[in-house]
């Protein structure tokens, strides 16, 4: 028999188009009549959405998503996987269609429509080895509905059933993309099905003519096996049977791609693979699995060292089964595989066997609780290893915590969720993140503290002589950014903390009315090296960064007739704070202090001052800690630049709301920075708005503005 042919006869559906009657008829099997109902309508929008387009085989476009739903309707999906797949070509083709889609045959159906049209749009871009796995991984990435990934799976399947229909270089583009993504895809999922398909069809247009030599070597090589392996069947089943061990016998064809892999993979010449029988023993129980290999292990020798308990510890995609190898009849190797039948049915459809529509109970589980529930029946078959580990390897693809971005060379960078193009420049090359000064996401260009998204394409502008910007610490995740930031502000800073320090300990002085000046250098540095620093500078930058408290150096700085002296009642003279001060002084993200409102500063280790608002509810919290509060004030005239602030807006529920207050805080001159939006109840929602303001009057401006607004209910600042 023809291997690929005869593969594609064994595989459910078969490769021929199939009518909608078919497909009809294959759900009415285990679908609800309403359910198949569902996909009769779904199918007549998608006839009449691609009426009139003709498939490059010189078809009605409408066999191909009629027979994408019929691959995944021989898996038993669910009903919305069904609809999704008859219309998953249709967005394509008219913008509206996806608001349609909703309206007709729900979010559900929509959703997925939109995801598997969303991973058409990503292109393999590189051939690289490497690069697969990332792109891979950025695949399951993007879909957040495994179903999704389903429908797409059955998509290529056709495409490449079909593939003899396109020009040459695109045919191995496509191929080469089935064998290095999609295939292994299909394994990762356990889906053993589609994956042999697509290996099949991948390798006869990738390599054909290697594919048709091993093809012809395997016919032969099967009409020798045609003597024996009957008889070798029949044999062990009557030795199960004497035993009393219940089940069947089947034999099982090997298949070209793996063939040609482990060839390749092992050099070992074709002979010594296709010469062997393989053979497939089902049994009820796992109890009778290793009975079973008891009983064939009395008719014919083992081959030591080929034993392989697949049962016990399972392989990653949840695939179970033991594995031995005889010695047939005149010494012909064969393989012999033992399963139940639920490890049969996992090993050929893998996930989707957990997708299966079922009635009942099953009804209301969500996507992500299939999607658990089959992680956790890997779980509990994974005894054998180490399951925590094992659980994170799955869990990491199939709910990803990373985005993956190309680079404008088709690279693909793996970064935390939520990242920003600074992250993704220092990702890069420190050079770039060190020199970055813009980013362009899919050509457009965006601020630097955008979050990166799967699939993006992400460039990078740099500019000679640009240097990191301290704001950046707020918004980057990547440990490499951040210490490379750090790092460069740190020689940065030096100079603005030996003044702040300065000014500090100056500050303390005046409490005893004692200006710095007064104090003698050489009871300076003395009291520099009492404290353990080379230098004056050393301990005015330490105090400037919070290490060492200003009043307590004051202290060691005063002439002999002071030591005695009490603490000082009066309050100390606030610190000027200018807003030009740098990364000493920085401004608390409770409360968000703007110029001319009350403040106060607390001294933290490492981060030096930072400015509260007095009305801060955090500060009780540190009152236990009055030597580290630190009066401060505005100074007159505050360098014109802007604060961040920020405001929380409760507004009704109304279509519009959102873009109608953001207008109107951007007519008051105003920049706005991050939105988030929290419904409360049906009625009412809160937005929080990030502002960038001058001082006060700038923020009273805006607040007066929003507040006069209709759907506007109630406005405050967040106050910690
Ligand atoms: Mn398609």
């Amino acid at each position: 028999m023809p291997s690929a042919s005869s593969l594609l006869n064994f595989l459910p559906g078969g490769r021929g188009s199939i009518g909608i009657s078919q497909l009809l008829s294959k759900l009415e099997v285990y679908l609800p009549p309403e359910q198949v109902t569902r996909a009769q309508e779904a199918y007549e929008l998608a006839r009449e959405a691609h009426k009139g387009q003709k498939r490059m085989t010189g078809e009605e476009y409408i066999t191909h998503p009629v027979a994408v739903a019929g691959i995944l309707a021989d898996l038993h999906l669910d009903g919305p996987t069904i609809c999704a797949a008859l219309l998953h070509d249709v967005i394509e083709d008219t913008p509206t269609a996806k608001d349609e889609i909703v309206e007709r045959f729900g979010r559900d159906v929509g959703e997925l429509v939109d995801g598997v049209s969303k991973l058409d749009k990503v292109q393999f871009k590189s051939s690289k080895e490497a690069q697969a796995e990332s792109f891979r991984k950025m695949i399951l990435a993007i879909t957040r509905d495994i179903r999704v990934i389903m429908v797409k799976l059955a998509d290529r399947t056709h495409n490449m059933r079909t593939l003899g229909a396109m020009p040459p270089a695109k045919r191995r583009r496509i191929a080469l993309e089935t064998l290095e993504i999609y295939a292994p895809i299909a394994n990762r999922l356990g889906i053993h099905s589609i994956k042999l398909e697509l290996e099949d069809l991948g390798f006869h247009a990738l390599y054909p003519l290697r594919h048709r030599v091993l093809d012809r070597e395997l016919r032969r090589a099967r009409g020798n096996q045609k003597k024996f392996l009957p008889k070798i069947v029949s044999g062990l089943q009557n030795a199960l049977q004497r035993d009393k061990v219940p089940g069947r016998v089947e034999s099982r064809e090997k298949h070209l791609y793996s063939i040609y892999q482990k060839m390749r993979r092992k050099r070992i010449p074709l002979g010594a693979i296709i010469d062997v029988y393989g053979i497939r023993l089902v049994v009820p129980t796992v109890d009778d699995c290793y009975r079973a290999l008891g009983v064939i292990h009395g008719v014919y020798k083992p081959m030591p060292g080929r034993f392989k308990d697949y049962i016990a510890i399972p392989r990653v995609n949840g695939y179970q089964s033991l594995h031995t190898t005889l010695f047939g009849p005149s010494g012909v190797p064969l393989d012999v595989q033992i399963r139940t039948e639920d490890m049969h049915l996992i090993a050929e459809r893998g996930i989707a066997a957990h997708w299966q529509y079922k009635t009942g109970e099953d009804a209301g589980t969500s996507q992500h609780d299939h999607a658990r529930e089959w992680l956790s029946s890997l779980m509990q078959i994974q005894e054998g290893g180490s399951p925590e580990e094992f659980y994170e390897s799955v869990k990491i693809d199939l709910f990803p915590d990373k985005v993956y971005v190309f680079t404008p060379q088709g690279d693909i960078l793996r970064l935390p969720t939520g990242s920003t193009c600074v992250d993704f420049a220092y990702a890069v090359h420190s050079e770039v993140g060190r020199r970055c000064v813009a980013a362009k996401i899919d050509r457009r260009l965006v601020p630097l503290r955008s979050e990166l998204r799967n699939g993006q394409t992400v460039e990078i502008v740099t500019a000679k002589g640009a240097t990191p910007n301290p704001a950046w610490t707020n918004f980057v995740v990547t440990a490499k950014a951040r210490a490379a930031i750090r790092a460069y502000l740190k020689t940065m800073n030096l100079s603005e903390a030996i003044d702040l320090g300065r000014r500090l300990v100056e500050q303390a002085l005046s409490d005893f009315k004692l200006p710095l000046k007064s104090i003698e250098a050489e009871q300076m540095v003395a009291a520099a090296q009492e404290l353990g620093f080379a230098t004056v500078e050393e301990l005015f930058e330490q105090v400037g960064l919070g290490e060492r408290l200003a009043p307590l150096v004051a202290r060691r700085l005063l002439p002999p007739e002071f030591v005695d002296a009490p603490r000082p009642v009066t309050p100390s003279t606030p610190l000027a704070i200018s807003g030009t001060e740098g990364l000493v002084v920085s401004y608390a993200r409770c409360c968000f202090p703007i110029p001319y409102e009350p403040i106060i500063a607390f001294l933290s280790i490492g981060r030096g001052v930072v400015v509260h608002r007095t009305h801060c509810s955090n500060l009780e919290s540190w009152h236990k800690q009055p030597e580290k509060w630190l009066p401060v004030q505005w100074q007159q005239n505050v360098d014109k630049h802007t604060f961040t602030t920020e405001l929380k807006v409760l507004v009704q529920n109304r279509t519009g709301s959102l873009a109608a207050v953001a207008a109107a805080i951007a007519a008051t001159q105003t920049n706005i920075g991050r939105v988030s939006v929290v419904e409360l109840d049906e009625g009412t929602s809160a937005i929080t708005f990030e502002l960038k303001v001058v001082d006060r009057t700038h923020l009273a401006n805006v607040i007066k503005a929003v507040r006069k607004m209709a759907e506007v209910e109630s406005i405050e600042r967040s106050s910690g």
